[in-house]
């Protein structure tokens, strides 16, 4: 990944300019534990937790626009 911590803390959120945290799908499945059938590489994503949007990476550059995200909903278990 060539997203780093550094790059991303100069982000922020263009709704409510809070900070952004990178989730990349793929340690979400490993966290699963699923890992052996874990899909190909997922591009990442950016989460804004206070406004529950994910902004999209497409090819390492982050689609900082509202009507790119996508909600940030509950997995309803
Ligand atoms: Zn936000």
């Amino acid at each position: 990944m060539s997203l780093d911590a550094t790059w991303v803390s100069v982000l922020a959120c263009p709704r409510c300019k809070g900070p952004l945290t990178v989730a990349s799908p793929l340690s979400l499945w490993e966290r699963a534990g699923v890992r052996d059938c874990a899909p190909s590489p997922a591009p990442d994503e950016l989460h804004c937790v206070t406004c529950r949007l994910a902004y999209p990476i497409r090819e390492d550059v982050p689609e900082l626009l509202h009507e790119e995200a996508r909600p940030l909903v509950p997995s309803g278990r």
